[in-house]
């Protein structure tokens, strides 16, 4: 069986003005052990019959068989493996990798050989044979033509393959060299075919075994020089069907090691459009990390919407006929259905924030803040734990911590309202997500309750009727604080009003409803003097209280607003003290709240502990309960959420496009190379490999960048006012999308240049 036979084979070349015959008819039989000289004029299609035998340009017609295998039925990557087990080629115009060093050159070709170092001892070998030693580490660009050759050459050899072919493998050589040249090819291709095509056939003469002419793309003569050497025959077929399986698997574990080290020697060589791709991965990276911090608020619209604020294992209770819990029947409750701890009366985890403010560069900050109870966030990184009713401990996020302090406290006083409250330490997270908190002492939240009721519900009249809020929503918690009155002994009044009031002869009982103006609505009145002016413009004792009877006591601590109109339309204004006001809504809360909060170990015990008091009659809902949204509200959420989300997309699909194009413009530069490296029949999956491994270098930078951007945000509270912190999922998901949109974009770069031929590629664009 022949090594390779050529039966009829016949190439047109059909382009847009005329065909041209490049080789016609062609048969041809060749054995290992031949050298086989070819000659011919120029034109007469000698390139077109190596590159057929090649396997790097197709034939129309005939049957290329090799090893008595037809190949007509093949398609690129069966050319691929043909060329990477068959072939080895010798150019006539120097096709080496001009970014690459001699050495990498002909290390490319050595990627058989497993071990790194013998790799390049061969390497290194093959370079001395081919007289280089001298510029083993200079580059492709700056060696003279004859030495390229000898590079080419050296690649060549170094590839054990059964073929070897060489179109015009002297032609820019000096004599000298090329017979030397000539002599190891014959050398080293023994027991190997080689085919040169030479247009100086004395040169090759004393070693050729045989002397094929070519006229017009035909066969003009093929007369057998010397008898090729007899160990032809013992030759067995080059590939062993039966390890065929076995060695696929180590082939590709071999292939995935070559591929890595190409991938770096190509990232390497051309550290310009290294630098590009990097850039370009920077600023990939970072768009998809800006857009992610950027729409990281829109997160919130797809959390749940819970009833009541969730705390791990709270739940809330009332009694079906809405009967104020006491605290002795709390206890009860709390120790038969085991919860760990319980709140009375627990408003204010559901109504709202503390409204902060501090003096800040003249003018007030304002610091909204959940008060939280029994939750522990952790130890404050400034200061102790609050042991007052008027101090506080602030959990906030980094963002604060150039206003309030690294290592010590800038801020030590925060007013609610009027009322000064001191911070006895702060707690701060890396986390723009996380709203502030604040945390009182026992007394201090019952306090804050009672302020919070004050302010929040009463609006400017002390008939604080109350309608219902979002927490009884859905639960029929309705009305758990009623209306009240302020106590008759409990309302202070001027000295000037009270000759008004009982000019009028109108009476006072305990229903009278006054318009209680406490501090903070001073805005109302901007023009009018805030508390302590008004104290000193009456004097203490111009501050009347009345009692149940009608007579009127003297009183220092609470003064009225003065003007009034007429008495018959208008409700008075009373300016009534912060202590009074909270002792009545402690008093109020505490004979009227409905509500109260347990606290379990966790939301599961919350979930067992309110199933048992619900069949016990209660009403109990976990605070992990989620209201249903009304459907205005629902399709709200929806389209702000698509809306988001598509935002999101595009600016990654923009992102993904960018960087494809960019990419692809590199790319152009690396066609050549890439076609130089498969005609060398490199496996077409190391250069895959060595083109992901590439794209994954570098990716490395702008990962590299990201870190340094999220240390940045993690360690300066001014960045994390800009960016929001991510989770470390998030940025686990950028690193994962980037690598993905890599894939992507290199999957379709790798198609495309695997797509053409190997001819074409190599001519270039302008040969499409
Ligand atoms: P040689 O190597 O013997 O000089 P070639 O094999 O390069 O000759 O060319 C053989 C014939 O095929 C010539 O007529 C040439 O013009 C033609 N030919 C070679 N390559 C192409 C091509 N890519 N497109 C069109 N015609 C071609
Ligand atoms: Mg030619």
């Amino acid at each position: 069986m022949a090594l390779l036979q050529l039966k009829d084979i016949g190439k047109i070349y059909v382009s847009e003005s005329n065909v041209a015959v490049g080789i016609r008819g062609v048969n041809l039989s060749f054995e290992r052990g031949e050298f086989v000289a070819i000659t011919g004029k120029s034109g007469s299609g000698k390139s077109t019959l190596l590159n057929v035998i090649s396997g790097m340009d197709t034939y129309e017609e005939g049957e290329l068989f090799i090893e008595g295998q037809p190949t007509s039925h093949y398609l690129q990557p069966e050319w691929e493996d043909y060329r990477e087990k068959y072939i080895s080629f010798i150019f006539q115009d120097y096709n080496i990798i001009d970014s690459l060093t001699v050495l990498q050159n002909v290390e490319l070709a050595l990627m058989h050989i497993e071990d790194v170092k013998a790799r390049r001892a061969r390497a290194l070998e093959l370079i001395d044979r081919v007289g280089l030693t001298s510029h083993t580490g200079h580059k492709g660009s700056k060696l003279s033509g004859g030495q390229k050759q000898r590079t080419v050459i050296a690649r060549a050899l170094a590839k054990d393959s059964p073929i070897i072919l060489a179109d015009e493998p002297t032609g820019n050589l000096d004599s000298h060299t090329s017979e030397e040249i000539i002599e190891l090819l014959k050398e080293v291709s023994e027991d190997k075919l080689l085919i040169v095509v030479t247009h100086n056939f004395e040169q090759v003469e004393e070693h050729a075994t045989r002397h094929v002419r070519i006229f017009d793309g035909a066969v003009e003569s093929d007369t057998v020089i010397h008898a090729p050497e007899a160990h032809t025959e013992a030759q067995k077929p080059h590939t062993d069907g039966k390890n065929k399986k076995a060695s696929k698997k180590s082939d590709r574990k071999k292939n995935l090691k070559n591929g890595l080290i190409l991938g770096r020697t190509i990232f390497t060589a051309k550290p310009r459009l290294s630098l590009f791709l990097c850039l370009l991965m920077i600023i990939g990276t970072l768009g998809i990390f800006l857009i992610t911090t950027l729409s990281g608020e829109a997160g919130t619209l797809f959390e749940p919407n819970y009833m009541f604020r969730h705390m791990d294992g709270r739940v809330v209770i009332t009694t079906q006929n809405g009967e104020v819990i006491s605290e002795e029947k709390l206890v009860q409750i709390a120790e038969k259905y085991g919860a760990k701890d319980y709140l009375r009366i627990d408003s204010l985890l559901d109504t709202g924030s503390a409204y902060f403010s501090y003096p800040h560069e003249g003018y007030d900050r304002y610091l909204f803040a959940y008060p939280i109870y029994g939750e522990d966030f952790g130890k404050p990184h400034i200061g102790t734990y609050p042991t007052k009713e008027n101090e506080v401990l602030l959990y906030l996020p980094i963002s604060y911590q150039d206003e309030f302090g690294k290592d010590s406290l800038l801020i030590d006083e925060i007013k609610m309202k009027d009322l000064p409250i001191r911070i006895t330490g702060i707690r701060y997270y890396y986390d723009n997500n996380i709203v502030p908190s604040c945390l009182f002492t026992e007394e201090g939240f019952r306090t804050m309750t009672a302020i919070e009721y004050i302010l929040n519900r009463s609006s400017t009249s002390v008939s604080l009727s109350i309608s219902s809020d979002g927490m009884s929503r859905e639960q029929g918690l309705y009305g758990i604080i009623p209306d009240f009155d302020i106590p008759a002994d409990k309302i202070y009044v001027s000295d000037r009003y009270y000759k008004q009031l009982i000019a009028s002869g109108a009476s006072f009982t305990s229903s009278f409803h006054f318009n209680a103006v406490y501090h903070h609505f001073d805005y109302y009145y901007n023009d009018e003097p805030t508390v302590m002016h008004f104290k000193r413009t009456f004097g203490d004792d111009s501050i009347v209280i009345f009692s149940e009877d009608g007579s009127a006591v003297r009183s220092k601590d609470v003064v009225m607003k003065p003007s009034f109109g007429n008495t018959s339309s208008y409700s008075p204004d009373v300016l009534i003290s912060d202590e009074l006001l909270r002792e009545i809504a402690e008093e109020v809360l505490e004979q009227s709240y409905k509500q109260a909060s347990l606290f379990f170990e966790n939301d599961a015990e919350a979930h067992r502990a309110a199933e048992a008091m619900r069949a016990d009659g209660y009403i109990a809902v976990p605070s992990d309960t989620e209201y249903e949204p009304g459907a205005e509200e629902a399709i709200m959420g929806v389209i702000s959420g698509l809306a988001i989300a598509l935002v999101w997309f595009v600016a990654i699909l923009f992102l993904a496009f960018f960087i494809n194009l960019c990419s692809s413009r590199a790319l152009g530069a690396f066609k050549g190379d890439m076609a130089i490296m498969r005609s060398m029949g490199i496996p077409v999956q190391v250069i895959r490999i060595a083109m992901y491994t590439r794209m994954m270098l570098a990716l490395i930078p702008a990962f590299l960048c990201m870190v340094a951007v999220a240390v940045l945000i993690f360690t300066s509270p001014a960045m994390n006012e800009f960016f929001l912190y991510l989770y470390a999922w998030q940025y686990a998901a950028i690193v994962i999308g980037m690598i993905l949109l890599t894939v992507m974009i290199t999957r379709k770069q790798v198609r495309r240049l695997f797509g053409e031929s190997v001819k074409k590629s190599l001519k270039g664009d302008n040969a499409q």
